[in-house]
């Protein structure tokens, strides 16, 4: 499977404090080397707060203009651990 390293690459960087920094970046890193990342989607957890739930799942965004995560107002002290998902270009309607 292609996308094994982002397997790998998702259960290193979850719980990192520069989470979103560093995916976001890695991702945009993506969009230029390969061309299969055609942005990010946030993910939501079962059960994430009322906030974290406000965020648009379907919504692509461009790594510099996707929503921090953990978000700031997170009602759950930041642990919802809703994540960031890479939105591959064959993904794309
Ligand atoms: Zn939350």
């Amino acid at each position: 499977m292609a996308f094994d390293w982002l397997n790998k690459f998702h259960k290193e960087m979850e719980q990192a404090d520069d989470y979103a920094e560093k995916t976001l970046a890695a991702y945009k890193l993506g969009m230029r080397s390969k061309g299969s990342i055609a942005g990010v989607r946030v993910e939501l957890v079962p059960g994430a707060c009322e906030i974290c739930s406000q965020v648009d799942e379907t919504a692509v965004f461009h790594p510099d203009n996707a929503p921090r995560l953990p978000l700031e107002n997170c009602q759950n002290d930041k642990q919802c651990r809703c994540v960031y998902r890479p939105v591959m270009t064959y993904e794309e309607e």
